[in-house]
């Protein structure tokens, strides 16, 4: 069984002291691939020197994470920009818009997720987006952009099922993590009617980790329990959710 972790901090300082034995276990449980998606330029140098330590199975996002767009957003979106010029990344992200926390830069998070659309247009690179509080503004600026290019992923996918079909039917995938898992979780019932097509997996690690973990840190690893929840929740087995889900992560990166 592969897997592909599509959304993983695993440069993050939880993972400082045990980051090799964790990525065994990873790979020992079938994770083939782990994509580190960007937050700002203070978690930058950990995530590109566990890139460059793991060269063939960790890839790097580049971009500004609405919840880093302050008022020093024009000089950030500089340092992505030359950053995509000079090497070749796995994705724009993590990017969108997060209302959860705090609106002060409203205007600005619209800026960045914008500029940053385009330069995955112009680059040709998939954009994975984070949003919270957020999630009919964020469809609909990805819907502005959509010219047939821009592909990517909703990461950390929580809505329900209107949202699930306005997503994949402007070509983007459902970004699924240990949120599944939980008790109250309205999740289960929208995947019902989603295709396997349509998902990939993820655990974003450290953070959400699947039941049993909660509390915990999460890790790669754990994407098993999210693999195991999706089959239970579509009738399939844990093999076909690995090879449709692993195939989908893929094509998007490729
Ligand atoms: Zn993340």
């Amino acid at each position: 069984m592969e897997l592909i972790d599509t959304h993983c901090h695993l440069y993050a300082p939880e993972f400082a002291e045990d980051i090799d034995i964790m990525i065994q276990r990873a790979r020992t449980a079938g994770v083939i691939r782990f994509y580190l998606p960007a937050i700002d330029r203070g978690s930058e140098k950990d995530m590109l020197d566990l890139e460059k330590r793991y060269p063939d199975i960790c890839f790097a996002m580049q971009g500004l994470h609405p919840s880093s767009v302050k008022g020093d957003v024009e000089d950030a979106l500089q340092h992505v920009e030359q950053s995509l010029t000079q090497r070749k990344f796995s994705a724009v992200g993590e990017i969108g818009l997060d209302f959860y926390w705090d609106r002060t830069f409203e205007k600005e998070q619209y800026r960045a997720f914008h500029q940053q659309i385009k330069w995955a247009l112009q680059f040709d690179l998939p954009i994975v987006i984070h949003s919270r509080n957020s999630i009919e503004q964020t469809i609909s600026v990805v819907r502005e952009h959509q010219n047939g290019n821009l592909r990517g992923i909703f990461h950390c996918f929580n809505e329900g099922e209107k949202q699930a079909n306005e997503i994949i039917a402007l070509g983007f995938y459902l970004g699924i993590g240990g949120t599944l898992t939980y008790k109250n979780s309205k999740l289960p019932a929208t995947l019902k009617n989603i295709g396997l097509e349509n998902i990939v997996l993820e655990t974003d690690a450290p953070y959400l980790p699947p039941v049993p973990f909660r509390g915990k840190r999460n890790e790669s690893s754990y994407i098993v329990y999210v693999a195991e929840k999706i089959a239970e929740v579509k009738g399939v087995s844990r093999e076909e959710v690995s090879r449709i889900t692993t195939a989908n992560a893929l094509k998007i990166f490729s």
